[in-house]
């Protein structure tokens, strides 16, 4: 994983995407998911590997099947900053907070991990509080970032995922 006294200044980011619900102009969630990522391009995050979008299982209370990726990217925000532009990509995107958490959403944007380590406030935990225990965000992590070390435990994400997705012996 690249220090955080990188000479440019640079961070870099394992985002994962999420979307549940078509957006009227995008049309189904994976094409949710392809201009979520030209919109951030476009405000200027170096997009450095995407991983190809799965279907999941759904979370929480909305029964539609979910619709995950994942993508490496580098920035100068720190970050706060970041999470503050994906939430504003989030709104363009008509994601509306209802104060209801896991429910249906056209685009969700969370911040996975981050060069710098661990970041800890009020708004923002990184590495993200659940990531070790959802395949369908260390499967695409896996694909964009293989090497990197989750912080707190030291694995990488391969391992991470590794660990997750074995099969385990059924009990007697
Ligand atoms: P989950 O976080 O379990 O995936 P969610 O993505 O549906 O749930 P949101 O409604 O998108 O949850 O976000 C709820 C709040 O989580 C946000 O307002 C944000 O402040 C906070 N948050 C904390 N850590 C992160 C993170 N690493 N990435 C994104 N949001 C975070
Ligand atoms: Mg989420
Ligand atoms: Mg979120």
């Amino acid at each position: 994983m690249p220090k955080i006294s990188d000479p440019a200044g640079l961070q870099r980011y394992v985002i994962a995407l999420g979307s549940n619900q078509r957006h009227p102009r995008h049309g189904p969630p994976p094409r949710v998911l392809s201009a979520a990522l030209a919109a951030l391009a476009a405000e200027g995050l170096v997009i450095e590997a995407t991983s190809p979008i799965i279907a999941s299982a759904p979370v929480g209370p909305s029964r539609r099947r979910y619709t995950n990726g994942a993508a490496r990217i580098a920035t100068v925000l720190s970050p706060p900053a970041l999470l503050a532009l994906l939430q504003t990509v989030e709104t363009r995107f008509g994601r509306i907070r209802r104060g209801q958490r896991w429910g249906a959403r056209t685009l969700d944007l969370d911040v996975v991990l981050w060069s710098g380590g661990a970041w800890r406030s009020k708004r923002l935990t990184v590495p993200h509080p659940l990531f070790r225990e959802r395949t369908f965000v260390l499967g695409p992590a896996a694909k964009v970032a293989p090497e990197w070390r989750d912080p707190a435990t030291a694995c990488t994400i391969r391992h991470l995922h590794a660990r997750l997705t074995r099969p385990r012996p059924t009990p007697r």
